[in-house]
């Protein structure tokens, strides 16, 4: 295999990794606003709940204020009672009475009503305020992963881009010209043959010329098709070579992988 193309394998697998991470580094402000959203969620709740206890304690009051404006009715009712002439005056104020008794009735069960939900209006609050205090907590943990993480892709990136540019000075000058010609057209640019003969990204099947040009691989061949760089894949070795193989640390049959799941 020439140099350029050893070279290009590993720009490709370089320039696919970086395109990962920049893609994790673009999501992640949008893992913190989820983050947030999901907090402002909980304490709308704590307000809600203690925004009901207040408005609960303000209608027990104004029922309580109204009691005791009713019974001074009463009161007043009883003392003109005594001093009436008539008949029809004291049933009158008799039938006053009365409706102020229904109406005092009518509130005391109001303000038993807000008694009896009160139990229940501080259970909300304080399950709404636990899942506030478990949801503050994990937002500092999330919120601190994503700061790491950005900072551990960005590191990445760094070194990749060093790299980058390093395995890219040794490449020919219009070799690279196509390469990123086709990898910012098609999202990769380089392809792997197998021995089915065909560029493995866009299936098409090689002019024996080619294939076997791509097989030596001395010079750099494009796909007529596609325009991806063809580089050749030899069937996977018997099983003990393959131990062989791994130990040596030579994935090659994986390495077309990137370009395929890119080209998707
Ligand atoms: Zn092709």
């Amino acid at each position: 295999m020439n140099s350029d193309l050893e070279k290009l394998i590993a720009l490709q697998q370089i320039d696919s990794r970086l395109a990962a991470l920049r893609a994790e580094i673009a999501a992640l402000p949008g893992e913190v606003a989820r983050i947030e959203a999901k907090l402002a969620g909980s304490k709308a709740k704590v307000e809600a709940a203690q925004a009901a206890i207040k408005a609960d304690e303000s209608a027990r009051r104004k029922y309580e204020s109204d009691i005791k404006d009713q019974q001074e009715k009463i009161s007043k009712y009883r003392e003109q009672s005594l001093k009436v002439k008539t008949n029809q005056e004291y049933r009158a104020l008799l039938s006053e009475i009365e409706q102020a008794e229904q109406e005092i009735a009518r509130l005391e069960d109001k303000v038993l009503e807000i008694m009896v939900a009160a139990d229940t209006r501080k259970e909300t609050l304080k399950q709404a305020e636990a899942a506030l205090k478990a949801d503050i907590a994990e937002n500092e943990r999330e919120k601190e992963h994503v700061r790491r993480q950005t900072a551990e892709d960005e590191r990445q990136a760094a070194e990749l881009g060093a790299q980058r540019k390093d395995l890219r000075t040794g490449i020919n000058d219009e070799t690279l010209r196509h390469y990123d010609r086709v990898l910012k057209l098609r999202g990769s640019a380089l392809a792997a043959v197998y021995d089915d003969q065909m560029c493995s990204v866009c299936r098409v099947i090689l002019r024996p010329q080619v294939y076997q040009d791509v097989m030596q691989g001395e010079a750099t061949v494009y796909c007529d098709s596609c325009q991806r760089i063809l580089y050749y894949v030899p069937p996977p070795p018997k099983e003990e070579e393959s131990k062989d193989a791994k130990a040596e640390g030579v994935p090659r049959p994986t390495a077309a992988q990137p370009d395929e799941a890119a080209a998707q």
